[in-house]
């Protein structure tokens, strides 16, 4: 199976880094931080409940553009509104919701290579994916990326560069101590601190990564069948 997982905290150009790597390697994208912020929108707008979240029809995919698709209508715009990013948090800790999210994630990726970004890709959902890495950078520079995206997406509002790394911290606290599957870095997780990497440099270090791991494996293929 070809997964190259993608995990860290938000701002950290997760997403654009596995985005185009997934395009220069001929792989699927797939953003499974879109899941969990799709099952906050419809709780927040009421259409779900958490208590009977296992017994719901609900059904999430992507367009051609990556877009997600609640029960086949786009919802990027919703998922993606400050107002989601402030409580996605809270659903994503539990249990029931994690569980069903993962065994989709597994089912799309296990279908296709795939390159898969989140916070638990390569300590849960594929723990022996060939490619990990972690993602990291420091606050302010995750803060004023985070805040021209909402600026790009005429989003910010009110935002502030002070009010995105409140949320940056508060959701980085909540998701790496939850108790079921907490952002941490797999063990074998390659570490690239992206603070003063331009995206493009982001994505030559994980191809590269890949590639060396590629050739590495075709080597000892070789040793061992000569
Ligand atoms: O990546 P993004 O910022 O869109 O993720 C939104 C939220 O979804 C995260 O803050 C986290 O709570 C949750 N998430 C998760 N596991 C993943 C991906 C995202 O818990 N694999």
């Amino acid at each position: 199976m070809n997964i190259v997982a993608i995990d860290g905290p938000s701002g950290t150009g997760k997403s654009t880094t596995a985005k185009m790597v997934a395009e220069e390697l001929g792989y699927t994208y797939l953003d499974t931080g879109a899941m969990y912020r799709a099952i906050a929108y419809l709780v927040e707008s009421g259409e779900l409940r958490v208590e009977s979240f296992q017994n719901s029809q609900i059904k999430l995919s992507f367009d051609e553009n990556n877009q997600i698709l609640i029960n086949g209508v786009n919802r990027e715009n919703e998922i993606r509104d400050p107002k989601i990013s402030a409580v996605v948090s809270k659903y994503s800790a539990v249990p029931a919701i994690r569980e069903a999210l993962t065994a989709q994630q597994r089912e799309i990726a296990s279908a296709q290579p795939c390159v898969l970004d989140g916070r638990d890709i390569g300590t849960v959902v594929f723990p022996n994916a060939k490619h990990k890495f972690f993602l990291t950078a420091d606050y302010k520079t995750r803060a004023a990326r985070r805040l021209l995206e909402l600026q790009n997406a005429g989003k910010a509002g009110d935002e502030t560069l002070e009010s995105v790394e409140t949320n940056l911290r508060a959701r980085d606290k909540a998701d790496s101590t939850r108790e079921v599957a907490p952002l941490v870095k797999a063990q074998d997780a390659i570490e690239i601190d992206t603070s003063h990497l331009t995206i493009q440099e982001q994505v030559q270090k994980v191809l590269q990564s890949v590639s060396e791991a590629a050739r590495c494996n075709n080597s000892l293929d070789t040793t061992h069948k000569g």
